[in-house]
């Protein structure tokens, strides 16, 4: 198959670039380099790189003509980045997505949506089901300009679905994590990890009781392509993640144990951590009934396996100096 990945270059991008060119496929990526970076794939010569925008609406028809199927993953991801760039998170994502809807409708190209569970908000349930309502807070508080912003693609995404028929799958990622991803823009495993190996606190937020579930890339990524190729999930919306449960502190603390490391924890209000206003969801886990029904996805790696990966793969770049 012939395929383009938007947003490949970055960190579940080029997981799911280099799973797709082992299977054989021809692999476009675009990407405009904000978050994601071309060191990222550029260990796969087989991948063909357009660095743009999906804002850039030529260059997606052309790409999208030539390819058989699209996974659309480029997105302002990242709670801090989030916060610091409203304008560029709304515009990127509610735009480029309606770029990347009209292109693939236009050439009938299948096309697979990555959302997120931010758009479950900051509802109370114990585990998030697909068909949930939405908690959302007021539109003063910029963290929630995220979750609706994926909200509205994911409106769109069915519209087209429902009204034109283009065959369209859509996936809420919950937390994912794995070798390159980056701690920059705010996400907690590799910030803890690279704290711990420089031997400095571990900045827990609030009182560290909140919890979340964190998933390998390396079990996101089939279940993606599973979805992919698999006709049946069209116009449906499927939770991908791990229902694995940990409190951000117990985390902090495996962290330092499975990384050695002699750090201790520093605990950060919120307010300082990302501003004044700012409003955490307190635990967030996925029901993966319907997936699991779907294409038998059960993910596999386990929390400790996960640090695993992480801290040698940071390790690795504390040692190029990165
Ligand atoms: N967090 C933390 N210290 C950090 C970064 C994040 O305690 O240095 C917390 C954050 O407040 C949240 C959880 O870890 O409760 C997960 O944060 P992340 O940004 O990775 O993902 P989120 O689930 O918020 O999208």
């Amino acid at each position: 198959m012939r395929v383009l990945v938007t947003g490949g270059a970055g960190f579940i991008g080029s997981h799911l670039c280099e799973a797709l060119v082992a299977r054989g496929d021809q692999v476009w990526v675009l990407d405009d380099l904000s978050t994601g970076r071309f060191e990222n794939i550029e260990h796969v010569p087989e991948i063909t790189t357009i660095i743009d925008s999906t804002l850039n609406q030529e260059i997606v028809r052309d790409l999208v003509r030539e390819v058989d199927v699209v996974y659309h993953l480029a997105a302002t991801v990242g709670v801090q980045l989030v916060v610091n760039h409203p304008i560029r998170t709304i515009v990127n994502n509610i735009r480029g997505t309606e770029v990347v809807l009209e292109e693939t409708c236009r050439y009938r190209r299948r096309l697979l949506i990555t959302s997120t569970s931010e758009v479950y908000g900051k509802g109370a349930g114990d585990v998030f089901r697909e068909q949930d309502d939405r908690v959302i807070g007021p539109t003063d508080r910029l963290r929630w300009c995220y979750a609706e912003s994926k909200a509205v693609d994911e409106f769109l995404a069915l519209a087209y679905w429902r009204e034109k028929r283009h065959p369209t799958v859509i996936t809420r990622l919950f937390n994912t994590v794995g070798p390159r991803q980056t701690g920059r823009y705010g996400m907690v495993i590799p910030t803890f990890v690279r704290q711990a190996l420089l031997g400095e606190p571990l900045t827990v937020f609030g009182d560290g009781q909140q919890s979340r579930c964190f998933a390998h890339v390396g079990d996101v990524v089939p279940a993606l392509i599973a979805l992919m190729d698999d006709p049946k999930t069209n116009g449906e919306i499927y939770n991908i993640g791990s229902n694995q449960r940990v409190t951000i502190e117990s985390l902090a603390r495996r962290v330092i144990e499975r990384a050695d490391s002699s750090s201790t924890l520093r605990y950060v209000p919120y307010e300082q951590a990302y501003g004044p206003g700012y409003e955490d969801m307190r635990h967030r886990a996925p029901c993966l009934d319907k997936i699991g029904a779907a294409i038998g996805y059960k993910p596999s790696t386990s929390l400790d396996q996960i640090l695993d990966t992480v801290i040698a793969s940071v390790r690795e770049q504390i040692r190029r100096g990165a």
